[in-house]
Protein backbone atom coordinates (compact mmCIF):
# COMPACT_ATOMS: atom_id res chain seq x y z
CA UNK A 1 0.00 0.00 0.00
CA UNK A 2 1.04 3.34 -0.90
CA UNK A 3 2.39 5.20 1.86
CA UNK A 4 0.62 8.50 3.24
CA UNK A 5 2.32 11.73 2.40
CA UNK A 6 3.93 13.83 5.48
CA UNK A 7 3.76 17.65 6.02
CA UNK A 8 6.54 19.32 8.37
CA UNK A 9 6.03 22.65 8.93
CA UNK A 10 8.97 24.82 9.39
CA UNK A 11 11.63 21.90 7.81
CA UNK A 12 14.29 23.91 6.29
CA UNK A 13 16.14 23.25 9.07
CA UNK A 14 16.85 21.83 12.72
CA UNK A 15 14.51 19.45 14.13
CA UNK A 16 11.84 19.78 11.21
CA UNK A 17 14.45 18.86 8.84
CA UNK A 18 15.44 15.84 10.80
CA UNK A 19 12.02 14.74 10.78
CA UNK A 20 11.85 15.46 7.56
CA UNK A 21 14.89 13.29 6.63
CA UNK A 22 13.32 10.46 9.01
CA UNK A 23 10.10 9.93 6.63
CA UNK A 24 11.95 10.54 3.75
CA UNK A 25 14.17 7.78 4.46
CA UNK A 26 11.40 5.52 5.54
CA UNK A 27 10.02 5.69 2.36
CA UNK A 28 7.22 8.40 2.62
CA UNK A 29 6.39 11.05 0.24
CA UNK A 30 7.51 14.01 1.93
CA UNK A 31 6.34 17.84 1.77
CA UNK A 32 9.11 19.97 3.53
CA UNK A 33 6.88 23.25 4.39
CA UNK A 34 9.12 26.02 4.98
CA UNK A 35 8.39 30.53 4.90
CA UNK A 36 12.15 29.69 3.42
CA UNK A 37 11.57 27.96 0.52
CA UNK A 38 14.50 28.68 -1.24
CA UNK A 39 16.37 27.18 1.22
CA UNK A 40 13.92 24.27 1.65
CA UNK A 41 14.16 23.46 -1.70
CA UNK A 42 17.85 23.25 -1.60
CA UNK A 43 17.33 20.20 1.00
CA UNK A 44 14.26 18.83 -1.19
CA UNK A 45 16.64 18.56 -4.14
CA UNK A 46 19.53 17.15 -2.09
CA UNK A 47 16.91 14.33 -1.07
CA UNK A 48 15.94 13.37 -4.34
CA UNK A 49 19.23 13.59 -5.74
CA UNK A 50 19.47 9.69 -3.36
CA UNK A 51 16.10 9.17 -5.23
CA UNK A 52 13.61 10.10 -2.25
CA UNK A 53 10.10 11.36 -3.19
CA UNK A 54 10.21 14.77 -1.71
CA UNK A 55 9.57 18.57 -2.28
CA UNK A 56 9.16 21.73 -0.65
CA UNK A 57 6.14 23.93 -0.22
CA UNK A 58 6.37 27.79 0.57
CA UNK A 59 4.16 28.12 3.82
CA UNK A 60 4.08 30.44 6.23
CA UNK A 61 2.62 29.43 9.29
CA UNK A 62 1.60 33.23 10.32
CA UNK A 63 0.20 34.07 7.03
CA UNK A 64 -3.53 32.57 6.46
CA UNK A 65 -3.20 33.67 3.15
CA UNK A 66 0.25 31.18 2.65
CA UNK A 67 -1.74 28.11 4.42
CA UNK A 68 -4.64 28.58 2.24
CA UNK A 69 -2.18 28.50 -0.64
CA UNK A 70 -0.47 25.97 0.41
CA UNK A 71 -3.44 23.75 1.67
CA UNK A 72 -4.32 24.21 -2.47
CA UNK A 73 -0.99 23.12 -3.55
CA UNK A 74 -1.41 19.53 -0.84
CA UNK A 75 -4.60 18.78 -2.45
CA UNK A 76 -3.54 19.08 -6.01
CA UNK A 77 -0.87 16.62 -5.32
CA UNK A 78 -1.53 12.74 -6.18
CA UNK A 79 -0.34 11.49 -2.95
CA UNK A 80 -2.72 11.66 -0.37
CA UNK A 81 -1.81 13.66 2.97
CA UNK A 82 -2.04 11.53 6.59
CA UNK A 83 0.57 12.92 8.63
CA UNK A 84 0.88 16.24 9.83
CA UNK A 85 3.92 17.50 11.98
CA UNK A 86 3.11 20.73 13.03
CA UNK A 87 7.09 21.82 14.14
CA UNK A 88 7.67 25.27 12.93
CA UNK A 89 8.17 27.71 16.18
CA UNK A 90 9.80 30.45 17.36
CA UNK A 91 11.09 31.80 21.25
CA UNK A 92 11.36 35.93 21.56
CA UNK A 93 13.36 37.32 24.05
CA UNK A 94 12.04 38.97 26.70
CA UNK A 95 9.44 38.80 30.54
CA UNK A 96 5.38 38.17 29.36
CA UNK A 97 4.94 41.34 31.44
CA UNK A 98 7.11 43.71 29.36
CA UNK A 99 8.04 42.14 25.70
CA UNK A 100 6.84 44.41 23.00
CA UNK A 101 3.11 42.93 22.44
CA UNK A 102 4.43 42.05 18.80
CA UNK A 103 6.29 39.99 19.50
CA UNK A 104 3.66 38.43 21.80
CA UNK A 105 1.26 38.43 19.16
CA UNK A 106 4.07 36.64 16.46
CA UNK A 107 4.49 34.05 19.34
CA UNK A 108 0.85 33.75 18.80
CA UNK A 109 0.61 33.51 15.11
CA UNK A 110 3.32 31.02 14.75
CA UNK A 111 3.35 28.45 17.70
CA UNK A 112 -0.51 28.32 18.51
CA UNK A 113 -2.79 29.86 15.15
CA UNK A 114 -0.55 28.00 12.79
CA UNK A 115 -0.83 24.72 13.85
CA UNK A 116 -4.60 25.26 14.82
CA UNK A 117 -5.23 26.51 11.32
CA UNK A 118 -3.52 23.72 9.22
CA UNK A 119 -5.82 21.23 11.20
CA UNK A 120 -8.64 22.87 10.41
CA UNK A 121 -8.05 22.82 7.18
CA UNK A 122 -6.41 19.44 6.56
CA UNK A 123 -8.60 17.12 9.10
CA UNK A 124 -11.33 17.04 6.62
CA UNK A 125 -9.39 15.57 3.76
CA UNK A 126 -7.71 12.88 6.75
CA UNK A 127 -11.29 12.52 7.91
CA UNK A 128 -12.91 11.48 4.91
CA UNK A 129 -9.95 9.33 3.93
CA UNK A 130 -10.33 7.64 7.60
CA UNK A 131 -6.50 7.86 8.51
CA UNK A 132 -4.68 11.16 9.62
CA UNK A 133 -1.64 11.25 12.67
CA UNK A 134 -1.08 15.27 13.48
CA UNK A 135 2.01 15.60 15.60
CA UNK A 136 2.45 18.81 17.25
CA UNK A 137 6.18 19.52 18.18
CA UNK A 138 5.21 21.33 21.75
CA UNK A 139 7.79 21.90 24.71
CA UNK A 140 8.55 20.65 28.38
CA UNK A 141 7.84 24.61 28.99
CA UNK A 142 4.93 24.49 28.04
CA UNK A 143 3.75 21.97 30.53
CA UNK A 144 1.74 23.49 33.94
CA UNK A 145 3.84 20.43 35.86
CA UNK A 146 7.25 21.69 34.76
CA UNK A 147 5.81 25.07 35.98
CA UNK A 148 6.30 27.15 32.60
CA UNK A 149 8.78 28.19 30.49
CA UNK A 150 9.55 31.89 30.22
CA UNK A 151 7.92 34.45 28.17
CA UNK A 152 4.99 34.37 25.90
CA UNK A 153 7.14 31.09 25.01
CA UNK A 154 5.30 28.93 27.78
CA UNK A 155 2.16 30.51 27.53
CA UNK A 156 2.06 29.52 23.75
CA UNK A 157 3.29 26.05 24.35
CA UNK A 158 0.39 25.72 27.15
CA UNK A 159 -1.77 27.05 24.42
CA UNK A 160 -0.71 24.26 21.63
CA UNK A 161 -0.90 21.57 24.33
CA UNK A 162 -4.39 22.12 25.39
CA UNK A 163 -5.69 22.59 21.26
CA UNK A 164 -3.64 19.35 21.42
CA UNK A 165 -6.50 17.63 23.69
CA UNK A 166 -9.17 19.87 22.38
CA UNK A 167 -8.76 18.72 18.62
CA UNK A 168 -8.35 14.87 19.81
CA UNK A 169 -11.40 15.07 21.40
CA UNK A 170 -13.25 16.49 18.46
CA UNK A 171 -11.61 14.26 15.70
CA UNK A 172 -12.78 11.02 15.34
CA UNK A 173 -10.74 8.43 16.33
CA UNK A 174 -8.81 7.47 12.85
CA UNK A 175 -7.17 11.25 12.95
CA UNK A 176 -4.77 11.14 15.73
CA UNK A 177 -3.34 14.49 17.59
CA UNK A 178 -0.54 13.97 20.12
CA UNK A 179 1.86 16.65 21.27
CA UNK A 180 5.63 15.83 21.86
CA UNK A 181 8.27 17.53 23.84
CA UNK A 182 11.73 17.41 21.80
CA UNK A 183 14.24 17.70 25.07
CA UNK A 184 16.97 20.25 24.85
CA UNK A 185 18.19 20.29 21.03
CA UNK A 186 20.80 21.74 19.68
CA UNK A 187 19.20 24.12 16.59
CA UNK A 188 19.36 27.66 16.31
CA UNK A 189 16.90 27.85 18.76
CA UNK A 190 18.18 25.49 21.12
CA UNK A 191 21.66 26.48 20.88
CA UNK A 192 25.39 24.75 20.63
CA UNK A 193 25.36 23.99 24.21
CA UNK A 194 22.57 21.67 23.81
CA UNK A 195 22.40 18.10 25.44
CA UNK A 196 20.66 16.54 21.93
CA UNK A 197 21.38 15.88 18.25
CA UNK A 198 17.94 16.81 16.28
CA UNK A 199 17.16 13.00 15.16
CA UNK A 200 16.46 12.31 18.74
CA UNK A 201 13.11 14.04 19.02
CA UNK A 202 12.52 13.15 14.92
CA UNK A 203 12.53 9.55 16.51
CA UNK A 204 9.52 10.45 18.78
CA UNK A 205 7.82 12.14 16.25
CA UNK A 206 8.15 9.56 13.74
CA UNK A 207 6.98 7.09 16.08
CA UNK A 208 3.65 9.48 16.31
CA UNK A 209 3.58 10.29 12.87
CA UNK A 210 2.91 6.12 12.35
CA UNK A 211 1.06 5.16 15.34
CA UNK A 212 -1.12 1.89 14.66
CA UNK A 213 -4.76 2.12 14.78
CA UNK A 214 -5.40 1.26 18.07
CA UNK A 215 -1.96 3.78 19.15
CA UNK A 216 -3.03 6.71 21.61
CA UNK A 217 -4.11 10.69 20.88
CA UNK A 218 -4.74 13.79 22.70
CA UNK A 219 -1.37 13.11 24.64
CA UNK A 220 2.18 14.31 25.46
CA UNK A 221 5.36 12.44 24.90
CA UNK A 222 9.18 13.14 25.10
CA UNK A 223 11.78 9.85 24.05
CA UNK A 224 7.63 7.70 23.10
CA UNK A 225 6.87 8.01 26.94
CA UNK A 226 3.82 9.91 28.59
CA UNK A 227 4.87 13.23 30.32
CA UNK A 228 2.56 15.41 32.11
CA UNK A 229 0.78 18.59 30.78
P1 LIG B 1 14.87 26.51 14.92
O1 LIG B 1 14.82 27.92 15.33
O2 LIG B 1 16.17 25.88 14.63
O3 LIG B 1 13.92 26.28 13.64
C1 LIG B 1 12.63 26.81 13.66
C2 LIG B 1 11.97 26.48 12.34
O4 LIG B 1 10.67 27.09 12.37
C3 LIG B 1 12.71 27.08 11.13
O5 LIG B 1 12.58 26.22 10.04
C4 LIG B 1 11.93 28.36 10.90
O6 LIG B 1 11.98 28.83 9.57
C5 LIG B 1 10.54 27.87 11.21
N1 LIG B 1 9.60 28.98 11.34
C6 LIG B 1 9.62 30.01 12.22
N2 LIG B 1 8.60 30.85 11.96
C7 LIG B 1 7.93 30.32 10.89
C8 LIG B 1 6.80 30.70 10.15
N3 LIG B 1 6.13 31.84 10.40
N4 LIG B 1 6.37 29.90 9.14
C9 LIG B 1 7.04 28.77 8.84
N5 LIG B 1 8.14 28.38 9.46
C10 LIG B 1 8.57 29.14 10.49
O7 LIG B 1 14.09 25.72 16.05
P2 LIG B 1 14.05 24.16 16.43
O8 LIG B 1 14.28 23.32 15.24
O9 LIG B 1 14.87 23.99 17.63
O10 LIG B 1 12.53 24.07 16.91
C11 LIG B 1 11.54 23.28 16.26
C12 LIG B 1 10.36 23.14 17.23
O11 LIG B 1 10.81 22.49 18.43
C13 LIG B 1 9.77 24.48 17.67
O12 LIG B 1 8.37 24.39 17.71
C14 LIG B 1 10.34 24.68 19.08
O13 LIG B 1 9.51 25.48 19.87
C15 LIG B 1 10.41 23.25 19.57
N6 LIG B 1 11.34 23.04 20.67
C16 LIG B 1 12.70 23.14 20.47
C17 LIG B 1 13.57 22.92 21.52
C18 LIG B 1 15.06 22.97 21.37
O14 LIG B 1 15.78 22.73 22.37
N7 LIG B 1 15.61 23.27 20.18
C19 LIG B 1 13.07 22.58 22.88
C20 LIG B 1 11.64 22.49 22.97
C21 LIG B 1 10.82 22.71 21.88
P3 LIG B 1 12.99 30.04 9.08
O15 LIG B 1 14.26 29.35 8.68
O16 LIG B 1 12.24 30.66 7.92
O17 LIG B 1 13.16 30.96 10.25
Amino acid sequence: MKKPAVLITGANRGIGLAIAEKFTRAGFPVLLGARDVALGRVEATRLRAEGFDVHALELDVADPASIVSAVADIERRESKLGVLINNAGILPDGALLTMPEADIAASFAVNVMGPLRLIRALTPGMAARAYGRIVNVSSGWGSFAQGLGPGAYGVTKAALNALTVRAAAELPKNVKCNAMCPGWVRTRMGGAGATLSPDVPAETAFWLGTLPDDGPTGGFYRDRKPVAW
